[in-house]
């Protein structure tokens, strides 16, 4: 079998959507999940004749995200060329000063963008374990991950847990007989909903805010279909994995 199997979260807009589209072809299984469904996606799977599964999930329930994510990897047939994980799906939080987070916002953060993470890359990393084909984790980071911002204290903290997740991984694997490879990739800034929030938040809470605004004004944002053909070719480069922490705009 020469099946090419990818496992993409947040595929129903920004993206993960154009990832989902670019992604889609009869010589390969695409499993999405997001919160809302992505209708395009449905209609272009049909007319490329391409294997589409897409679940309606929501990863802040750490509970059934881990069910999800155990029932999905376990239906993954042994015999594909290639297993991919996305770890696309993410959330700003809130943009605040640090006295003023709560809790639950930056529980539910951290759930998205680290628990679901971790856990879709734990039942990957076992299921796929005794398979012979390539075994490849993107885990989309941030430049916040690697930069401090004010207002930012939860959405950086959750992407620097998230790099440091897939540097530990990648330890993890070392001396395996297949050893999955990783990367932690900043995909650059993009013109998408999450860009969107940014620029309505206030600059009392996010001093950077005016920078992003005129990004959007010079029209120097990356468009989604750009920044998915960017981690696209980072994912097919031969030398995939040897950094695990990396930039497509220093790539
Ligand atoms: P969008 O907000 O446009 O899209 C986010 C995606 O994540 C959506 O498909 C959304 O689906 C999904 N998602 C969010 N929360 C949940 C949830 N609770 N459960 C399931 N799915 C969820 O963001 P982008 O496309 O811009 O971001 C994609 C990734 O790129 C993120 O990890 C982000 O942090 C990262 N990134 C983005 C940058 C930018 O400039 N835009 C810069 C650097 C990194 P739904 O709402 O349907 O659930």
């Amino acid at each position: 079998m020469s099946e090419k199997v990818v496992i993409l979260t947040g595929a129903s807009r920004g993206l993960g959507a154009a990832l989902a589209e670019k992604i889609l072809a009869p010589d390969t299984r695409l499993v999405c999940i997001a919160r809302n469904p992505n209708d395009h996606l449905g209609s272009l799977a049909a007319k490329r004749n391409a294997w589409l599964d897409y679940y309606l999930a929501d990863l802040a329930d750490i509970a059934s995200t881990e069910a999800l994510a155990a029932s999905i990897c376990e239906g993954l047939l042994p015999d594909a060329e290639s297993y991919t994980l996305i770890n696309n799906a993410g959330m700003l939080g809130p943009i605040e000063k640090s006295e003023a987070l709560t809790a639950m916002e930056v529980a539910t953060t951290l759930s998205v963008n680290v628990v679901a993470a971790m856990c879709f890359m734990a039942q990957f990393l076992a299921v796929t374990k005794t398979f012979a084909g390539a075994r490849r984790i993107v885990n989309i980071s941030s430049g916040a991950a690697r930069r401090p911002y004010a207002g930012w204290a939860t959405y950086c903290a959750t992407k620097a847990a998230l790099d440091m997740a897939t540097r530990c991984a990648k330890l993890d694997e070392e001396g395996s007989a297949n050893p999955a490879r990783f990367v932690s990739l900043a995909p650059g800034v993009i013109d998408t909903q999450m860009q969107g929030a940014v620029r309505t938040s206030t600059s009392e809470a996010f001093p950077h805010r005016q920078h992003f605004i005129d990004l959007k004004a010079n029209d120097q944002l990356t468009s989604a279909e750009d920044a998915a053909d960017n981690v696209l070719k980072y994912l097919a480069r031969d030398d995939f994995g040897e950094n695990e922490i990396a930039d497509v705009r220093t790539a």
